[in-house]
């Protein structure tokens, strides 16, 4: 039986600017089933962030918007369906979580009546029944005084208390999708650990499908199934989490794992992928990540790899493994070319 909940097609997402239009978000596909949990991971500029805002529909405060692909929840176009339709769907059986839980908690009203406010809106609660509801969801996210919490305003609790509450906000609808945008990048490792550990237990109590949207790998590690890494708007390598680990493909990959530090073993110096992300508006013309690629090559700069599946649902857009599935003539532009791709494979192998 399929148990994808959120199917994205070939999404895009672009945004006026006064130097032209910008591809943030340029032909990525992924699909999420229940229980699962699929991290999108990328430095910032990547396209991660606004590719949740486009599955929300929150980019209306943004000079962004959808410019083609589709957004499949339980068989259902989010791109194509009314404001309204939408409306139903967000908070209620998509949820999302912030880095910064003042972003979405008000600072004018008591956690209680915040929480009791989405219950009576989405799941059609009595007061009553719905003030009984938030205080299982704040017992359930681990506060331990919940009947006074509910009394208390958003700056009296401590991050940590605020993102366990941001939490029981997005969990209390039983949403089928939660997406969680750098959830515990503010709070301190302790923390962080505790609200991970959180999420875990109640995603798969409540076979709630995560995307959950990281620069950490370490956070991928700790929560993830399947990882999508993305770098320009573009997909650069999907896998599981185990074999993007044990087997990085694309040299953005490699050089992320690279820079995180690994038990037992002493560097001076951790590695650092060097350069930025480019600017949207200068992105190269052939494979996005060329200008930073210790592997670059002639084909690099003219054209851009496609997203190929090189292992059992492990794919890659990159030239290095491109060449290993096709025809080496289609390709062979120059034998100087030959010669840096054979050079430049080993050395990823
Ligand atoms: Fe590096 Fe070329 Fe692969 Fe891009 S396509 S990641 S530049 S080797």
């Amino acid at each position: 039986m399929d148990q994808t909940v959120l199917k994205v097609n070939n999404l895009q997402t672009h945004f006026t600017s006064d130097s032209g239009v910008v591809k943030a978000v340029d032909g990525v596909s992924f699909e999420v089933s229940k229980g699962e949990t699929l991290g999108i991971v990328g430095e910032s500029g990547s396209g991660k962030s606004v590719t949740s805002l486009s599955i929300m529909r929150l980019l209306k405060d943004t000079p962004g918007h959808i410019a083609g692909g589709e957004i499949l929840y339980e068989g259902r176009d989010l791109v194509k369906i009314s404001e309204n339709e939408m409306r139903k769907i967000r908070g209620n059986e998509i949820a999302m979580i912030f880095q910064e839980p003042m972003t979405s908690l008000n600072p004018v009203f008591k956690i209680g009546r915040q929480l009791e406010e989405a219950i009576i809106l989405h799941l059609k609660m009595s007061k009553k029944q719905a003030r009984v509801r938030s205080i299982e969801m704040l017992t359930a996210v681990g506060i331990s005084r919940p009947d006074k919490i509910v009394h208390e305003f958003p700056h009296q609790l401590s991050g940590g208390m605020r993102q366990r509450v941001m939490i029981a906000m997005a969990m209390a609808c039983n949403p089928k999708v939660l997406i969680a945008d750098e959830p515990t990048t503010a709070l301190d490792v302790t923390i962080q650990a505790q609200i991970l550990d959180l999420m875990r237990n109640l995603t798969k109590t409540t076979d709630t499908a995560i995307l959950l949207i990281t620069h950490d790998l370490g956070v991928v590690a700790e929560m993830c199934d399947r990882v999508v890494v993305m770098y320009g708007g573009r997909a650069v390598e999907e896998s599981d989490v185990l074999s993007i680990f044990a087997n990085p493909k694309h040299p953005y990959t490699q050089g992320l794992l690279a820079s995180i530090p690994k038990i037992g073993e002493r560097v001076e110096r951790l590695q650092s992928i060097p350069g930025n992300v480019p600017i949207p508006s200068r992105m190269p013309e052939g494979c996005k990540f060329a200008p930073r690629c210790p592997h670059a090559m002639d084909i690099c700069w003219e054209k851009e790899p496609e997203f190929k599946e090189v292992l059992v649902k492990h794919s890659v857009r990159c030239w290095l493994h491109e060449e290993v599935h096709q025809d080496e003539s289609e390709l062979a532009g120059s034998t100087q070319h030959k010669k840096v791709f054979s050079d430049k494979e080993k050395a990823v192998q």
